[in-house]
């Protein structure tokens, strides 16, 4: 079983603490949500783990290989990161956006019925297949969120790490989304999340490491890991956690 882990992790921009003594071991198979309130260093821990930021101490490693020495193109075969505002300038079809999920794999030959079938395969997981000869720029935002999902998919990541894919999407497809997620997870792919909604971290995740100023502040199985005490010190919040009918919710009272 794949792990990413880090340790002693610390991102330091201008002399200013990014991230701060970040020890973590997440296995694959699982679903790992990072949670903590604005700044607090999500987006850079994220990139870290994907081996797209080199931390400034400590280490990112893959299966006791560090990020920072892994070749690009090995690394894109086994990771795939969505960034939480990709840039996508051009006008191209969805499909050919899916198929740039494929470059890590095609070699001089080009595109062939393996990488069709992924593409397919990759579309139909994330719901886009009838997207498929729209041009990008006319979909709406939360489709062409999808669109950038199946694209991070076409490469069978053995490792996702998505940074807010379920900003910008209508409940329905968050549920999608996530449920997306779950299958992954139990089809052995490691899917690292950052999300705001903390009852949909409740709701997906494994375990949920709640960051603040850089630092984790909790580690642990979801229920545990968003206690009150927790959201009062990441958040500032007093917040409950309460059984809705459709699950675990978390009920913000008041600022703390
Ligand atoms: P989050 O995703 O939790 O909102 P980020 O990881 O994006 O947090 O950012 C954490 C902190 O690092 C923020 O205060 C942000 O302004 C700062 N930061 C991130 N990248 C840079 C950069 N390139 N230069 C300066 N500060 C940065
Ligand atoms: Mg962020």
């Amino acid at each position: 079983m794949s792990v990413l882990s880090c340790a002693g992790l610390g991102v330091t921009i201008e002399r200013k603490p990014i991230l701060r003594g970040v020890d973590l071991s997440i296995e694959a198979g699982t679903v790992t949500a990072v949670v903590g309130p604005n700044g607090a260093g999500k987006s850079t821990l994220l990139a870290c783990l994907a081996g797209l930021r080199k931390p400034t101490a400590g280490a990112a490693r893959l299966d006791d290989v560090n990020l920072s020495v892994l070749r690009s193109r090995d690394r894109a075969r086994r990771m795939a990161f969505l960034p939480q505002t990709p840039e996508i300038a051009w006008a191209v079809e969805a499909r050919t956006l899916v198929e740039l999920g494929r470059t890590p794999f095609i070699g001089a030959r080009g595109q062939g019925q393996e990488d069709r079938a992924a593409v397919d395969r990759a579309m139909a997981a994330a719901n886009v297949s009838v997207f498929e000869h729209r041009i990008v720029d006319t979909l709406s935002g939360g489709e062409r969120a999808r669109v950038l999902i199946a694209r991070a998919l076409a490469g069978d990541p053995e490792w996702l790490l998505a940074d807010e894919p379920l900003t910008g999407l209508d409940p329905a497809h968050q549920l999608d989304v996530a449920a997306l997620f779950r299958r992954l997870a139990g089809d052995g792919v490691g899917v690292v999340v950052t999300l705001h909604d903390l009852s949909m971290a409740l709701r997906m995740a494994d375990r949920i490491i709640v960051l603040a100023e850089g630092a984790v502040l909790t580690d642990e199985p979801p229920a545990r890991a968003l206690r009150p005490e927790v959201l009062r010190r990441a958040y500032g919040v007093e917040a409950t956690l309460t059984q809705g009918p459709g699950g675990p919710l978390i009920d913000v009272i008041r600022r703390a």
